[in-house]
């Protein structure tokens, strides 16, 4: 017999090796066999007859599994991945299973870590609301693939539809996968999964061992547990008789893998699904386009929860208009005066306050500092970001090109500078406003890096340790702090000017997520929206808590720009040390593009990456407009091939990129 075998290497090819006489070996199975010059890990996808092969091939060094680590539906699954990503099937395997088979070897002796408890105070409903009803029963009446878009409002019980509907599956003798953005943001929501579904439940976060997330993957793999919570990857995970999947928040961007292999989680929990045939859910406060345009084309079903538990009314949200606040003092560029008296008052009473500030992106954009205009792309939409060196101002989707006004288009009188507020920054003003008398933490990404630093926040926060938590959009994500009183956006428009088709989108639903934190305990939240824009549709929508709004609004200019969900985005990036062929190539391969396909192809660019230069290397992008992925990906092969090289410059694929 021979094994066809695939690595974990850019080569798209299924090589031929000789299976040694006598071993007993099967599909899915690890082994080790010279490729090149090495002896590396490989994985075996299928046989073929001796006699078909009639050249000299090598022979598997070594079996490294008695039973196979991969199932059939995970090979196919990967299998789809690979086209559709622009993988090798290797590659694509290699991303579903845990580092320690990666590598070849087992792991023993998993170190203690970080586990969840069972949350002590959640008392569960014991009535549905109507529309939980409803929607359940819904989801309970359609087995097999479909897809349930379940778009509730902040605090309108998503968890509760989710636990009875994975209690079903359980019930019937089948598994669940639940996927949720970071799971350490998320402690409540895990908890009230464990002491609703018991222990049969393994939990995949970042913080896990390499030894523990081998230990809670075998678990799944043989049948222990059937339940599995986790981030973005465990969408591989090894569950058996699979019946259900649910994807709490599934417009976060922490779906979407940045590196190799990059791959959008939502997408490949579809395809699961569709090849274990069972239903997907999809929950969300702020729908991303993609899916509810999906939802209102009756692709997936609706299911609407619009009204919080318990009777519990939405926060009132405020806007601040910082163009006509004055702002003379260092101070008062952070905190407008009615964001402080509000501030004084919640803390007076004791009770608890978020100040938000979304720095993500890049801050080489340009903007007023008197009204806040921002130049954007005629033709895309997007911030155009500012080249120094050039004072120019270029879009880097489409290359569009314009010199830095003198003073501001808009209002005439402003200068137009970058300028950014970080969260140290707003630290350092409100101890300014209460000297001596607040206690407060930073909750961003450099907190994040440090292990168990973000539980020991998030714990004494809880506990009333901290009267003011300062973050960036991880605070906006899930927490449930019934103190928390208080919600000031320090400024709304940083997210309004990501360099990204989806900044709107983005806004939207980080106001609202982030409004969502307040006013869950007894009394009504309050939230305060400093802005530039006012009237800018994402933030006043936001304001109203009103997705539906947004969304009529937004879907437009999409189809307008024939942007997702109309069309599909392939970014390709060309990287290489010397600039002139980068460009050269991008072209080329936009040229090639252009007559393969007669034309039906959009194509934008090339234009420089938002980040030029790194380490040396020049980055330039063009970006295919595309209505089928797969077909648009047999094509682009032709012209780059499997290894992604143009005359020695290599391209990076990025299947709907985020720039985010
Ligand atoms: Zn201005
Ligand atoms: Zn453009």
């Amino acid at each position: 017999m021979i094994a066809n075998v695939v690595f974990g290497l850019p080569v798209d090819k299924v090589f031929s090796y000789s299976v040694p006489a006598g071993s007993q070996i099967k599909i899915g199975c690890r082994i080790k066999a010279p490729f090149r010059n090495s002896v590396r890990v490989g994985y075996v996808v299928g046989f073929s007859e001796k006699n078909k092969v009639d050249f000299d091939i090598k022979s598997i060094t070594e079996i490294l599994d008695g039973e196979p680590f991969l199932s059939g539906e995970i090979l196919e699954l990967t299998r789809w991945m690979s086209s559709y990503y622009y993988l090798s099937w290797g590659e694509a395997i290699e991303a579903a299973l845990p580092g320690a088979l990666r590598k070849g070897r087992m792991t023993s002796n998993p170190r203690q870590g970080y586990f969840f408890e069972k949350d002590k105070y959640f008392v569960r409903p014991s009535e549905l609301t109507e529309h939980q009803k409803k929607s359940l029963s819904q989801i309970n009446q359609n087995s097999g693939f479909n897809v349930f878009m379940l778009y509730g409002v902040t605090g309108s019980g998503k968890t509760e539809v989710y636990i009875r509907a994975i209690e079903r599956v359980l019930a019937g003798g089948g598994s669940a996968a639940m996927l949720v953005p970071e799971i350490a943001l998320t402690p409540q929501t895990v908890s009230r999964f464990i002491s609703c579904l018991g222990d049969e439940i393994s939990v995949f976060h970042s913080r896990l061992t390499e030894a523990q997330r081998f230990q809670e993957w075998l678990k799944l793999k043989e049948g222990i547990n059937k339940v599995c919570i986790g981030t973005r990857s465990s969408i591989f995970a090894p569950l058996k008789n699979l019946k259900l999947i649910v994807i709490d928040e599934e417009h976060d961007s922490s779906y979407k893998q940045q590196d190799s292999p990059r791959y959008h989680a939502r997408d490949v929990a579809l395809k699961r699904a569709q090849i274990c045939r069972c239903p997907v859910i999809l929950g969300s406060a702020t729908p991303s386009l993609e899916s509810f345009y999906k939802a209102v084309s009756k692709k997936y079903y609706l299911l609407e929860l619009p009204d919080r538990v318990e009777k519990k009314s939405m926060p009132d949200v405020g806007v601040v208009d910082l163009t006509t606040v004055k702002r003379r003092s260092s101070r008062s560029m952070v905190f407008s005066p009615a964001l402080e008296s509000e501030l004084k008052d919640v803390l007076g009473r004791h009770m608890q306050a978020i100040l938000f500030l979304n720095r993500r992106g890049f801050s080489t954009f340009v903007y007023c500092s008197k009204c806040g205009y921002v130049s954007k792309c005629p033709g895309c939409n997007v911030a155009l970001t500012y080249h120094i060196k050039t004072k120019t101002l270029l879009c880097h989707y489409c290359s569009h090109k314009e010199l830095v006004p003198e003073a501001c288009p808009n209002c005439r009188g402003g200068y137009l500078n970058m300028r950014g507020i970080g969260t140290q920054r707003v630290e350092s003003e409100l101890h300014k406003i209460f000297p001596n008398s607040v206690r407060t933490a930073r909750l961003d990404s450099d907190v994040l890096k440090k292990r168990g630093e973000l539980e020991r926040i998030i714990e004494a926060f809880k506990n009333k340790d901290i009267d003011v938590l300062i973050g960036t959009q991880i605070v906006a994500k899930g927490h449930d702090f019934p103190d928390v009183e208080l919600v000031g956006v320090i400024l709304a428009d940083l997210s309004l000017n990501i360099i990204d088709f989806r900044a709107d989108e983005n806004t939207f639903s980080m106001l609202t997520q982030v409004a969502g934190r307040s006013g869950r305990g007894e009394n009504r939240g309050k939230v305060i929206v400093q802005t530039y824009n006012p009237d800018h549709f994402a933030i006043q929508t936001s304001l109203n808590h009103d997705y539906k709004s947004f969304y009529a609004q937004e879907i437009e200019k999409r189809k307008q720009l024939g942007f997702p969900p109309f069309n599909d985005l392939i970014k390709m990036e060309f990287r290489h040390k010397d600039e002139k062929k980068v460009k050269q190539a991008a072209q080329r391969v936009k040229d090639k593009i252009a007559s393969v396909s007669k034309g039906a192809y959009q194509v934008l660019g090339p234009a420089p990456h938002p980040v030029r230069k790194k380490n040396n290397v020049y980055r330039w992008n063009i970006i295919i407009k595309v209505k089928n992925i797969e077909q648009a990906s047999r094509m682009l092969y032709n012209i780059i091939g499997y290894n992604k090289r143009v005359d020695g410059v290599n391209i990076v694929v990025d299947v709907n990129p985020r720039e985010d």
